[in-house]
């Protein structure tokens, strides 16, 4: 028997090819497709294939073979990229099993969006300036002109953005020959860090803690270690160590930063130790130079890439270090779409591929200080700050007694200490994470209070931009010069400061004093921010007011005095977390004193300086803050003690919002270990005309929350109209 006739009964029995393909859209589960003979696919592999009634790129997620009935659509085509690999298609698979979001919606962030600009022969070719002007002129063409005239080959696509026109007018000028289309170099490749550029030496206590980081990068397995070292101690010159032994072998680095576009000064760092700087990888970033940056992760070429929360997802080929720098940020916790904690994924990412993970901190969060406690994680710490310099003075300015007078926010030691700062030539910050003018507007004469339309929230006054806006959905409207409510004019009073008060008080008291405000919502962007964060960092501003965003991670080596203008503004909420959350920010605005030559003092203005979080910031003994936190959430079961799930169902309208809540909360299952606590209205109850309630599912830490979630959500009653309902796992806040 020839043959040949022997392997046509084994494809039979072995029926015929199928892929399971999952698409990044909102759903969890793959769908199956019949393979062309012509097409060589394996797991992994990105293909396009027919959805509904049209087409989409998907990726194969497993091959097997089956009977393919006849109605089983076909692969159209195999889309020539790199595959996702085994690692990454094993943590998509995890988030989505942790988190609860569809599993295709996980995928989304692991596959690059394909962005139509990219296409290959758009990636190669551009358009410049060659013949002579057009036969006809228009203003449209003029401005085509005007934006060429540099002589750069451009995209033509960013030629017509640039000059807003259509790509047809840029068209007509490349017929006439005025454009000429020309190919484009790729841009530069990720060029190599040198491990050995730059050297710091290490102080004693430095040299052993990056020893034990580096051999952790040598032993190419995965663990995790908690690098937990005041502020100004070292921290990212030792982590650099572990960096640099990665590139030494090869092996790829990815650093992940909270907020990579503040990150200036990291970059500049970077290339100071190693002479180029990273690959950046954020959100941001669009068109060619993702396109770029991603095949260079994958190809290998690109050793250093460092990132926010969404460059975990990136296709690494060889990952030998993960570090998650300020592990304790919020910011790592993405709050919409797929919600997930960044560092916690990136610990997995680390166990997937086989890498040491480091997360460094001066004020870890409690979930990383009880694993580092109960030996899950190592622990290397670093006590003191470099060079035998001093941590800041603090003390505490008790406002019952000595605050300032009704209408001002500046007591009077504080105001002598920025005077004195002043004088001798150094730079004060003063802490307010407050944007705007003030948190509240009233009307003098009939007490009409501005509220958001769409949350339940106070507009807040924003006098820079003349505009009363919401915080929780961006909402503006103009400052009116008459109350809506009863018409009187000129009554509208502002209640407390924020930032842009704060500075109209400097400007009373420190008259002369060049001042800047800090903030995020500006106009200019990030590109402002990072602009004004290094002229800061040069000395430019005698006085800095700041929110939040000066409090992380920046240097400011001319910096000696910070005023906390109100220390007790985080711990009011009802949220358990308030405690570590201001103590964390607290500790890193004031650590902000006396990095540089001169030494450094915080004052906090309080009227409550003998809460729990104030003392132990005052004392300076962390230690004494972790043990009193830790044991009140054992106490309460709290994370990471016991494990909590929120449960957030909203509609456009409260009463049928309310009603699935609690359908959800009665058909719940029950069981010894888990408790379902509400519905209750959420913190904000309404965000965007979206009315918001609340479940929370509180259970013991060693029980199989997500499984329980599911088989609850299973089997409850569907969703109808516009209610949808959001699982949080882990939730920030609760
Ligand atoms: P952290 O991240 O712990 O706040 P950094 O790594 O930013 O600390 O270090 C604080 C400052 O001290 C930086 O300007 C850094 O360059 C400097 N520094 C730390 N260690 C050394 C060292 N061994 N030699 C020289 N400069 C150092
Ligand atoms: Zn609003």
């Amino acid at each position: 028997m020839a043959m040949a006739d022997a392997p046509d009964t084994d494809t039979e029995a072995q029926g015929a090819l199928i892929a399971e393909v999952l698409t990044p859209v909102a759903l969890d589960q793959c769908y199956s497709y019949a393979v062309p003979d012509h097409l060589d696919l394996a797991p992994g592999c990105v293909v396009q294939a027919p959805f509904g009634p049209r087409e989409t790129v998907g990726v194969v997620w497993e091959l097997r073979r089956g009977a393919a009935g006849s109605n089983l659509k076909k692969i159209t085509a195999k889309i020539a990229c790199p595959p996702l690999s085994n690692n990454l298609r094993k943590l998509v698979d995890w988030v989505a099993r942790y988190t609860l979001a569809p599993k295709g919606m996980v995928l989304r962030m692991a596959l690059r969006a394909p962005d139509p600009d990219a296409s290959p022969e758009r990636i190669t070719t551009g358009v410049r300036l060659s013949g002579p002007p057009p036969s006809r002129m228009t203003p449209a063409r003029q401005r085509v002109l005007a934006a060429a005239e540099g002589g750069f080959a451009l995209p033509k696509r960013a030629l017509a953005d640039a000059a807003a026109v259509s790509v047809g007018v840029i068209d007509g000028l490349v017929d006439e020959g005025t454009l000429e289309t020309v190919g484009i170099p790729p841009p530069p490749i990720a060029p190599r860090p040198d491990p050995d550029h730059q050297h710091p030496v290490l102080e004693a206590g430095q040299a052993d803690a990056a020893q034990i980081l580096r051999d952790a990068v040598l032993a190419k397995t995965f663990s995790v270690t908690l690098l937990e070292g005041v502020t100004g101690s070292g921290k990212t010159e030792v982590y650099f160590e572990a960096v640099a032994e990665a590139i030494r072998l090869g092996r790829q680095t990815l650093i992940m930063l909270p907020e990579i576009a503040l990150t200036a000064q990291f970059l500049q760092r970077f290339e100071q130790r190693f002479g180029v700087r990273p690959a950046e990888w954020h959100s941001g970033a669009t068109g060619r130079r993702r396109e770029r940056t991603h095949a260079a992760v994958a190809s290998g070429e690109a050793l250093v890439v460092a990132g926010a929360r969404s460059a975990l997802f990136l296709p690494f080929r060889d990952l030998g270090l993960v570090v998650v720098d300020e592990e304790h940020e919020h910011a790592f916790k993405q709050e919409d779409g797929v919600h997930y904690h960044a560092r916690d994924m990136a610990v997995v990412r680390g166990r997937i591929e086989g890498a040491p993970v480091v997360l460094a901190s001066a004020t870890p969060s409690i979930e990383s200080r009880v694993n580092a406690q109960l030996g899950r994680y190592g622990h290397v710490r670093l006590p003191e700050r470099f060079g035998g310099r001093a941590m800041p003075d603090l003390a505490a300015i008790d406002m019952r007694r000595d605050g300032p007078p009704r209408g001002s926010w500046l007591s009077p030691r504080l105001v002598t200490a920025v005077r004195e700062t002043l004088e001798r030539g150094e730079q004060s910050l003063l802490y307010l994470n407050r944007r705007g003018y003030a948190p509240l507007t009233l009307c003098n004469a009939c007490g009409h209070r501005f509220q958001c339309p769409n949350c339940t929230a106070w507009l807040v006054e924003h006098r820079f931009r003349r505009a009363l806006v919401c915080h929780h959905c961006g909402h503006v409207e103009r400052r009116p010069d008459a109350c809506p409510s009863c018409g009187a004019l000129d009554c509208l009073a502002a209640c407390g400061p924020g930032v842009e008060r704060l500075a109209e008080e400097v400007a009373e008291t420190f008259p002369g004093a060049r001042a800047l405000v800090l903030s995020s919502d500006f106009p200019g962007g990030t590109e402002r921010l990072k602009r004004e964060l290094e002229a800061v960092a040069e000395g430019e501003f005698q006085i800095v007011i700041g929110t939040q965003l000066v409090a992380k991670g920046h240097n400011f080596p001319m910096l000696s005095l910070v005023g906390v203008v109100d220390a007790d503004l985080g711990l009011a909420s009802g949220d358990p977390r308030a405690g570590e959350r201001t103590f964390q920010i607290l500790q890193q605005v004031t650590g902000r004193a006396g990095r540089g030559a001169t030494s450094g003092r915080a004052l906090l203005q309080s009227f409550q300086p003998d809460h729990p979080v104030l003392k132990a910031l005052l004392s300076g003994d962390a230690e004494r803050f972790y043990k009193e936190e830790i044991a009140m959430r054992q106490a309460a079961g709290l994370p990471p003690f016991g494990r909590l799930a929120a449960i957030v169902v909203s509609a456009d309208e409260r009463g049928p919002a309310e009603t699935h809540a609690r359908a959800l909360a009665r058909c719940a299952p029950r069981h010894p270990d888990v408790m379902v606590l509400g519905p209750a209205e959420a913190p904000i109850a309404v965000v965007r005309g979206r009315h918001r309630f609340r479940l929370l599912v509180k259970t013991a830490r060693e029980f199989p929350l997500q499984d329980w979630l599911r088989h609850w959500l299973r089997e409850a009653p569907k969703t109808t109209g516009n209610t949808r309902v959001q699982v949080d796992v882990d939730p920030m806040s609760f």
